[in-house]
């Protein structure tokens, strides 16, 4: 058994074997054109490889790979029965190689490796196993109709469905829609960020050794602009599944709106209130895991309690208790066991961040905490956890997605004012309220629009519950039962069964 904190992380690195071409019909691949890009790693600068850069050419192909294995049945037709041994055994794979997964993710994005280990690839192979699990226990409908009539309500799979996703949770928020489009015999094509490449090549690879068949899951390395445009406008693709920015989100609806009406799911951005009222009993627990929960993942995370709305009488205390839980928060080595906080995905986005700091100031918040960039000796990109304090709620940092450790206190007086301030966001994905007035927290469960309320906790995470946001934050839901809908069509055949 791999005890995380005695493995010498480094080292184990540096036996690491990269794949970096793309995955099509059950091959590993260079791009048509022969292009590449490089993969860097935010650690500390490093190349890691040169990777397969996509373009119009090698989506045809995948989608043509996929067509081919939905039209032939090698996997559509499969029984669920048999599409649950496959996923479970996929399950299975990315557990045996947990340390390799857990490495490509730390190292392409620079989430610490004990947050790789232990909730990236483990929740990894617990979707392919819930969905895997799930696939053979789900029934068909005979509708109640007249006498002498039968009509059957069938789901089907769609056909040939695109995964597009981000970098925050790369092989996550791969699994979120690979894991449910497969089990339901859909084809996939599924298309990495181009920071997080590496640890979905793998995933395809270990896919195909678990019995997954040649050209049901196809991955397409390369940038947004080509791979993920060419694969919203494809003519052949039926649905298209994108988690990401909310701009990008609307580029998938003019494209499915120009080719063929795709189906779509987006799981967009977020800008989640997290609102600690003076009737809950321990301010100091409350303040303690916003901090812990804003600060996460480096605070690259769509469901980041970023606003943290708090009544007057409790603010300085929540600040203060905030500042000091931040500490542990300090960026290090993310290949460090003990790391908390590791680097922000690329220098670009680092810089982006950074901005907000000057952005804040001129506004007229204050800075209670950090917002400097840290160990740039490194070579790498790491940002100190960052408070903004005496926010309202018309700044642009009470307005904009930061996706960064950053964090603004909004001080309110009352819970109408709460309320208020919780909805004033294009976004709703999450949110949280913290008391121990039962009213009041079905109060705000009620009136918060957003797809996910928190009650004195944050972050609470099951396969089982569905995932997604109202407003800008996206249509559709991942994870649950749920989620299957989106990958199925539903048919209703009549037949006439009068004697
Ligand atoms: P992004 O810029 O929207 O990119 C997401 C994906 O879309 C990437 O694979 C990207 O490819 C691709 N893309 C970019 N431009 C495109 C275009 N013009 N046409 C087609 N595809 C394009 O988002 P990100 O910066 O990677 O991730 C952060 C965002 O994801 C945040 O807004 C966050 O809230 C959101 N997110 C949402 C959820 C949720 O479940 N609601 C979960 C996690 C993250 P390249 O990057 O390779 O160009
Ligand atoms: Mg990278």
């Amino acid at each position: 058994m791999l005890d995380i904190s005695t493995t010498d992380w480094r080292s184990e690195a540096q036996k690491l074997r990269i794949r970096s071409q793309a995955l099509i019909d059950g091959q590993l691949v260079d791009a048509a054109s022969g292009r590449t890009f490089a993969s860097v790693s935010p650690i500390d600068g490093r190349h890691l490889a040169d990777v397969a850069c996509g373009g119009t050419e090698d989506v045809d192909r995948a989608v043509a790979a996929a067509r081919r294995a939905f039209e032939d049945g090698r996997w559509s037709r499969q029984s669920p029965a048999d599409r649950k041994r496959v996923l479970r055994r996929l399950a299975d794979l990315v557990r045996a190689n947990r340390t390799e997964l857990a490495l490509l993710e730390t190292l392409d994005m620079g989430k610490p490796i004990s947050d790789s280990l232990s909730i990236d690839v483990r929740a990894v192979a617990n979707c392919f196993d819930w969905y895997g699990e799930a696939i053979d226990k789900i029934y068909d409908e005979i509708a109640p109709t007249a006498h002498g009539t039968v009509a059957m309500v069938t789901k089907e799979p769609l056909g040939v469905v695109a995964a597009v996703v981000p970098w925050n949770f790369p092989m996550l928020m791969a699994a979120w829609k690979v894991a449910p489009a497969l089990a339901t015999g859909n084809s996939v094509i599924l298309k990495p960020a181009e920071q997080s490449s590496l640890s979905a090549i793998r995933l395809a690879e270990l896919a195909l050794e678990a019995g997954v068949p040649p050209g049901a899951f196809n991955v397409v390395t390369g940038n947004g602009p080509e791979v993920g445009k060419a694969l919203g406008l494809h003519m052949d693709v039926d649905g298209l599944f994108f988690t990401g920015s909310t701009q990008v989100g609307k580029y998938f609806m003019e494209y499915s709106a120009r080719s063929n009406l795709k189906r779509l799911g987006l799981e967009l951005g977020g800008k989640s209130p997290n609102i600690i009222l003076s009737s809950y009993r321990d301010t100091d627990h409350a303040a303690r895991t916003s901090a812990q929960s804003a600060f996460f993942n480096q605070g690259e995370m769509c469901t980041c309690p970023s606003r943290l709305i708090v009544e007057r009488s409790i603010h300085d205390q929540v600040v203060e208790t905030l500042a000091d839980t931040a500490k542990s928060y300090t960026p290090g080595d993310p290949l460090d066991p003990s790391t908390k906080m590791g680097a922000l995905v690329d220098a670009r986005h680092t810089e982006r961040v950074l901005g907000f700091v000057d952005i804040a100031r001129r506004d007229g918040a204050t800075i209670a905490l950090g917002g400097n960039q840290v160990r740039q000796d490194t070579g790498g990109s790491y940002v100190e956890p960052t408070i903004f304090d005496n926010v309202t709620s018309g700044m642009r940092v009470a307005q904009e997605e930061i996706f960064g450790p950053m964090l603004s206190v909004i001080p309110v007086d009352g819970e109408d004012e709460a309320i208020a301030v919780a909805n004033d966001s294009c976004y709703g994905l999450a949110s949280a309220v913290w008391t121990d007035d039962l009213s009041t927290a079905h109060k705000f469960s009620k009136n918060i629009r957003a797809g996910l309320v928190y009650v004195n906790c944050y972050d609470s995470d099951d396969m089982t519950t569905p995932f997604g946001g109202f407003k800008e934050s996206g249509i559709g839901r991942d994870k649950s039962l749920h989620a299957l809908d989106k990958y199925v069509e539903l048919k209703t055949t009549w037949m006439n069964v009068a004697s």
